[in-house]
């Protein structure tokens, strides 16, 4: 059983090899790098070394073992497999069916012991600490999660030459860069050793921060959050709150302004055809986990104010007239886009203006929908916390309610 093959017998034993590499390197790559630098300058050539594994690396890992091995949220052609599994284990972060198993178990058992990565275990466990341990479950049992994975004939592969794989991408590879100016030391320290702890403290930040800091739009369900700081620093990984919600969903930002790298690589290899079927969550769903989270807050503030009992139900019914009139404006402008395209080809240019003009109406109405939701939440947020003149602000917010909504 998962559950039991997840569970630690007892007292855990150190992992030394990975308990020094991962102390090590940071050392190496701080003051080794600054040594060299300062010795012996720094040429551009490292510093496109490192720019170059780094990109190389950091995608191998999230667009590859993140998105596509562990969640599978699009269809990928065979060599860019390859890319990834190559340059994924140059991130130094075990082989895929570890790493997508690992992760799996993560998400299905979230802030539960039987998590990898629990960050109720504490921040730096979640980060790092975790893998000082080692993995007591024997490899059959753990590999329960990854049967799709086993038998793919590429991922075995890798699993197999992992060792080799690292030393020749991750330390052989940077070198010889290096060795095109007559710095191989150079290459080894920024393309190595420094792209390395970089690339590995991005990902372990997922685990860590986007776990602790944020907000958590789409689901309370767990600790997972929004961090649009992260976004930048993780490939685009920092919407973690949204990946916890819709797994399945070859984006983490899902707003045009959002920092998501990782979506605009996929974009970019899909128009190169070399990923297709990338999965989307409908608007829909997307739409209704937000409102969800929202009613819940605003309900659990009113209790936490000690709003009159008799107020609830009435606060919920406009809630939830606001909610249904936002859900119906969104499916119907939906459906009309979706039909509007399906049968633009076969209408006359009247029926096409018509159904343009149709459109707009329907935009129109899910915009002001919108926006009475937005101020009604704004209205809410503005409950202060149990005071003497708490109910009195009751007052005032129902009036918000009678006057302009819904
Ligand atoms: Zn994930
Ligand atoms: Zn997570």
């Amino acid at each position: 059983m998962d559950l039991d093959a997840m569970k630690s017998s007892g007292k855990r034993e150190l992992d030394w090899v990975n308990t020094l590499f991962i102390t090590l390197t940071p050392v190496i790559a701080v003051f080794g790098t600054a040594w060299y630098a300062w010795n012996y300058g720094v040429t551009w050539l490292e510093l496109a070394n490192f720019a170059l594994m780094f990109s190389l690396t950091g995608m191998g890992v999230t667009a590859g073992y993140h998105r596509y091995f562990a969640h599978l949220t699009y269809d990928c052609s065979k060599p860019l497999q390859l890319f990834y599994l190559v340059f994924g284990a140059a991130a130094i972060e075990n082989s895929v069916l570890n790493w997508a198993s690992d992760h799996r178990y993560h998400h299905r058992y979230v802030d539960k012991d039987e998590d990898p990565y629990d960050i109720l275990k504490g921040g730096l466990y979640a980060h790092m600490g975790w893998i000082f341990y080692k993995d007591t479950r024997a490899v059959h049992q753990k590999y329960k999660n990854v049967p799709d994975l086993l038998k793919n004939p590429m991922i075995v592969w890798q699993d197999k030459y992992y060792l080799p794989l690292v030393l020749v991408v991750s330390f052989v590879l940077p070198t010889l860069i290096g060795l095109a100016q007559g710095r191989p030391m150079g290459g080894l320290l920024w393309g190595g050793f420094l792209r390395i702890v970089i690339v590995h403290h991005m990902t372990f930040f997922v685990n860590s921060i986007a776990h602790l800091w944020g907000t958590r739009p789409y689901s309370t369900d767990n600790t997972a959050r929004d961090n649009w700081l992260l976004g930048p620093f993780t490939f685009g990984e920092g919407y973690h709150n949204f990946h916890h919600a819709f797994q399945a969903d070859y984006r983490n930002g899902i707003k045009w302004y959002q920092f998501d790298v990782t979506k605009w690589w996929l974009h970019a290899m899909k128009w190169m055809g070399l990923v297709s079927r990338l999965k989307k969550t409908p608007d829909s769903l997307i739409l209704a986990a937000r409102l969800e989270v929202e009613v819940r807050s605003v309900e659990e503030k009113l209790v936490a104010a000690g709003a009159p009992e008799r107020m609830l139900p009435k606060v919920r019914f406009r809630l939830e007239a606001g909610r249904t009139r936002l859900e119906t404006a969104m499916a119907q402008y939906n459906h009309a886009k979706l039909e509007y395209r399906r049968m633009k080809r076969q209408w006359s240019v009247d029926m096409r203006r018509q159904w343009r003009a149709k459109m707009d109406e329907y935009k129109v109405e899910f915009h002001q929908a919108h926006e009475r939701w937005q101020d009604t939440m704004k209205a809410m947020n503005r409950i202060p916390h149990p005071s003497a003149q708490g109910l009195l602000t009751f007052t005032a917010i129902v009036d918000i309610f009678k006057a302009k909504l819904f």
